[in-house]
């Protein structure tokens, strides 16, 4: 499932085609992701209309369009974006293509746990306003995130990071990170919590929010690099995942209905910070 980088690549992607009027609309009406959309007014209000900008909140993305008309995207689980040749012509997963006088922009996603939004209007529309905080602003302060916590106190710590409306853009394998880097077991209890601990959870996941930005490669946004050497990441799929840090071998367990792996060395169970 993308998260924060991944999407922020995505969102990149379309806006290559920024400026260019949209000259038709095509799109799967029986696509589970465009359940929620008027298709006939979809049609009607892009075409004609200019990609103007665009903007990305934890894994959702809403692309506004001249004329006032509004495009959210939800990836889902293997949702993506693409941008093709104008005469190309759709494959079976391409639930919406955009044609404009260079290229087309593609929606496809074969899973269908996606999901495509629009609406016309001045204002955001209310799908696309009251969004959580952005891990990168200053509204994600420590005092919200311990806040937040206080309000999710039986959940085990992995459970509660990967919550969207408090851990925007936060998927499985930046929650291990996080955890992993904050010292702290996922499956303790929230509750069991010290200050301290949650002030490193908070540190934590902006750090790693901050470097899985920056992987996110800004020419031409053809692909993305890797986190960097030294994290959790890079072992926790390993046949035999071992911790970056000191070689023991990582635990490999459901935790918060996702694999979950962890260093029983450094994330013990009680609640002392290594
Ligand atoms: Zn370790």
């Amino acid at each position: 499932m993308p998260e924060l980088a991944e999407v922020e690549f995505f969102r990149r992607v379309w806006m290559r085609a920024a400026s260019v009027p949209v000259l038709e609309v095509q799109l799967h009406p029986k696509a589970r992701p465009l359940r929620e959309v008027d298709y006939e007014a979809l049609r009607e209000g892009l075409t004609g209309s200019c990609l103007e900008s665009s903007s990305a909140s934890g894994k959702r993305m809403c692309y506004k369009f001249s004329g006032n008309q509004w495009l959210g995207v939800h990836l889902g689980m293997t949702g993506e974006l693409r941008v093709e040749a104008p005469g190309f012509i759709p494959l079976k997963h391409d639930h919406l293509v955009l044609r404009l006088t260079k290229s087309s922009l593609i929606f496809a996603d074969p899973r269908m746990f996606g999901r495509i939004q629009y609406a016309s209007g001045a204002d955001a529309p209310p799908w696309w306003r009251d969004l959580p905080p952005d891990l990168l602003s200053p509204k994600f302060s420590e005092a919200c995130v311990n806040d937040f916590l206080l309000r999710h106190q039986g959940l085990p710590l992995k459970a509660a990071v990967l919550l969207q409306d408090g851990f925007a853009g936060v998927g499985n394998w930046m929650a291990d990170e996080i955890l992993w880097r904050s010292h702290l077991h996922p499956q303790r209890k929230v509750a069991t919590l010290t200050a301290a601990e949650s002030v490193a959870i908070h540190a934590e996941t902006v750090a790693v929010a901050r470097e899985a930005m920056r992987t996110v490669a800004v020419e031409k946004g053809t692909t993305f690099a890797e986190p960097p050497q030294g994290w959790l990441f890079h072992t926790r799929w390993g046949k035999v995942g071992l911790c970056p840090r000191d070689g023991s071998k990582l635990r490999r367990e459901t935790v918060g209905g996702r694999t979950t792996a962890w260093c029983e060395v450094c994330q013990p169970k009680g609640n002392k910070r290594a």
